[in-house]
């Protein structure tokens, strides 16, 4: 198979034919288009990146770089043994390599871990802890935006999910921005129309450090179910997932949200919004129930 555009071997088949030059251009094209179009962020914004060490977000954080716009990068190390270690030298490798500065961050200085609690599974008590703690990393230091590295694949995979347990009211938050809000700081998803193997395959033509390895609790994961259906889909119908992403969007503007959403409160102990009545947001409960396990 040539390059559409040069006719050197091509790398990648989908959208069309591409070298590894000619991929590039289009990766870092789509991603600035989507900043744009969107009106993510511009120049003057404080942005902070959330990193993991993984392909999808060091593709982020690399494609940004090259796009010209400055940043800082936020690392959460989660704790997990024989992953997090690994993840974290990636991440520094990373920053390195592009000069920028990076903020780490452990889940111990705040009196959590990543581990199962009553009935709820240990990849959304991770999903928790991780959107509380990149939030409140961004307000408490002045960024305007936050970015994360959530892709097509992602976004197409909760989709799924959520139709079929019928928690329709998730669907609202499946924008490729997210305003800001009361102290919810601005959320973006420059890689919104970016699928995993893009981010791979640049990820290897520029030889980005990346931690491989995957998470030992990822089995756990619900998502990664329906990620594997929707490969299945795509393997017959390539193109599916960037179809069935876009269809969604059209779908969604046709939706009339109520005026009301739920009341939000503020959380009795660290001041952050909740919509939890009892006026403790679900942060702050993980850190009551680790405390209260340790003494016990
Ligand atoms: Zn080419
Ligand atoms: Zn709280």
């Amino acid at each position: 198979m040539i390059c559409k555009k040069c006719c050197k071997k091509a790398i990648i088949e989908y959208p069309y034919p591409m070298c590894d030059q000619h991929f590039r251009d289009y990766y870092l094209r789509t991603i600035q288009k989507t900043i744009e179009k969107y009106n993510m962020f511009n120049k003057e914004d404080k942005i902070l990146v959330a990193v993991s060490g993984g392909k999808d977000s060091s593709a982020l954080v690399y494609a940004l770089y090259e796009l010209g716009y400055e940043f800082e990068g936020l690392y959460i190390n989660l704790e997990i043994p024989n992953y997090s270690e690994h993840s974290e030298n990636a991440v520094k490798e990373l920053f390195k390599l592009i000069d920028y500065r990076i903020n780490i961050i452990r889940v111990s200085d705040y009196n959590i871990r990543v581990s199962p609690i009553y009935k709820r599974p240990i990849c959304s008590v991770c999903g928790a802890i991780k959107r509380y703690l990149m939030n409140r990393f961004a307000y408490e230091n002045g960024f305007t935006v936050l970015a994360t590295a959530h892709n097509l694949v992602d976004e197409a995979a909760f989709f799924l999910m959520n139709m079929n347990s019928g928690q329709i009211q998730y669907l609202i938050k499946q924008e490729p921005v997210l305003p800001k809000e009361n102290k919810f700081v601005k959320k973006v998803k420059p890689l919104y129309f970016i699928t995993e193997r893009e981010n791979m395959v640049y990820s290897v033509i520029n030889k980005l450090p990346v931690y491989y390895g995957e998470c030992p609790n990822s089995s756990g994961n619900p998502q990664s179910k329906w990620k594997q259906i929707l490969y299945k889909i795509e393997s017959e119908n390539p193109g599916f997932i960037r179809n069935f992403i876009n269809s969604m969007l059209k779908l969604k503007k046709y939706i009339n949200y109520p005026e009301k959403k739920g009341e939000i409160f503020c959380c009795k102990y660290c001041g952050y919004p909740t919509g939890s009545r009892s006026r403790i947001c679900s942060f702050c409960r993980l850190q009551k129930y680790f405390n209260n396990s340790k003494k016990a």
